[in-house]
């Protein structure tokens, strides 16, 4: 793989210096066809002049008072020429951007007066114990590869699920199509009894927080890094978050604690770490559902720990979908759902799915499989 990859870059920086290159000479070019082009027209100038004193009584002040002129006015061109070549220059980029600006958004918000008020629906939900989450007979495509095709599922208020199952098998699209990164074909996604179609897109997003699978960290404090999730977020919260997900455990590790500076140029965190800031910045967010998208790379022993405990303490609290990439993981969830090319092909508790005989998560367990 790694000389596949070398390859390929070799032969893309190949084609990059040839494009340089070429163009740079066909600029060389053009440049100097057209400073010879002044060249010529100065010389025929110079040439007609001097044989107009010669010939004709043309005195050398009125020659030199025509020259003068000529190069000002030939100044003027060349330069009026130069900032018409960069006018078309920047005209095709300002087209590029204009093009990306007008592009249609894929996921239109209603005006905020048809708005429905999630707050309210979150409420009517608890009270009549509508399920938190449902996915009502979904099919979903990208482009050209179906996803889910009648899909459906409930999730209750406060349920925590782990979704297991290979690669590819649409977990990460279920959550995406829950927060409306992408509208459903047909069918549709609910939120409080609600089609998530029916909130602001703003709303609906703060209902959720998220933990990727790789936390970005940005130059700064750790302090800093978490409070970015809701920067009018008090001291007292920022500090609880971070107890909240463990940050604490580690900051004794980092030489100016919370204040040590981290990202590029900075501290370099391990996975592990980043996740529990990732995990304290969903946490700020305070939301109501928390998508948890496990990291694929085993984790130090100590950050999975601490990690299962902040995840064990949060499902108390809220509902939880956790994408699953190691089985390890998910002894605590109230509910594990097996999807396999975009159904789910095993729902229930990881007791009564991993005592299921021939069943695919006993399978999946007995193999030791990660996703
Ligand atoms: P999982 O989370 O179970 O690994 P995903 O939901 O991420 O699976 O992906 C399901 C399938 O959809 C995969 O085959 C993936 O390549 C494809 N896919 C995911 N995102 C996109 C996208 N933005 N555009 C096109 N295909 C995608």
């Amino acid at each position: 793989i790694e000389e596949s990859v070398h390859r390929e870059y070799d032969s893309t920086l190949r084609r990059v210096r040839d494009a340089v290159l070429h163009l740079n000479t066909e600029n060389m070019k053009q440049a100097q066809k057209a400073e010879m082009a002044q060249y010529v027209g100065v010389s025929v100038i110079y040439f007609v002049g001097a044989v107009s004193c010669i010939f004709r009584n043309t005195s050398t002040g009125t020659l030199y008072a025509f020259l003068s002129s000529m190069t000002a006015i030939l100044s003027t061109l060349s330069a009026w020429l130069q900032m018409g070549l960069q006018r078309s220059s920047a005209q095709s980029g300002m087209d590029a951007i204009m093009d990306i600006l007008h592009r249609e958004i894929d996921v239109p918000n209603l005006p905020p007066e048809q708005c429905a008020d999630i707050r309210n629906a979150q409420r009517t939900a608890a009270a009549a114990q509508t399920p938190c989450i449902r996915f009502d007979h979904v099919c979903f495509a990208y482009e050209n590869t179906e996803i889910f095709r009648d899909f459906s599922c409930q999730l209750r208020r406060g349920e925590s699920v782990a979704l297991v199952g290979a690669s590819g098998s649409g977990k990460s699209t279920f959550s995406k199509l829950l927060l409306r990164l992408y509208d459903v074909q047909s069918g549709s996604v609910e939120l409080y009894g609600h089609n998530v179609k029916d909130y602001d897109l703003h709303e609906l997003r703060t209902r959720f927080g998220v933990v990727p699978q790789n936390t970005a960290i940005f130059y700064g404090t750790v302090w800093s890094n978490v409070k970015i999730a809701r920067p009018e977020a008090t001291d007292e919260e920022v500090h609880r978050a971070m107890a909240i997900a463990h940050v604490n455990d580690f900051l004794g590790d980092l030489e100016h604690g919370c204040d040590t500076v981290v990202g590029n140029g900075g501290r370099e965190l391990s996975g592990g770490q980043r996740q529990r800031i990732g995990i304290a910045r969903a946490v700020l967010g305070k939301p109501d559902i928390l998508v948890f998208d496990e990291a694929t790379s085993a984790l130090d022993n100590l950050s999975e720990q601490a990690i299962q405990h902040a995840m064990e303490d949060l499902m108390k609290e809220h509902t939880v979908i956790m994408i699953a990439h190691r089985l390890t993981t998910i002894r605590n969830v109230d509910r594990v759902m097996v999807f396999d090319h975009g159904r789910i092909v095993e729902d229930g508790s990881y007791q009564a799915l991993a005592e299921k005989e021939n069943g695919v998560f006993h399978k999946m367990l007995t193999l030791g499989e990660t996703t």
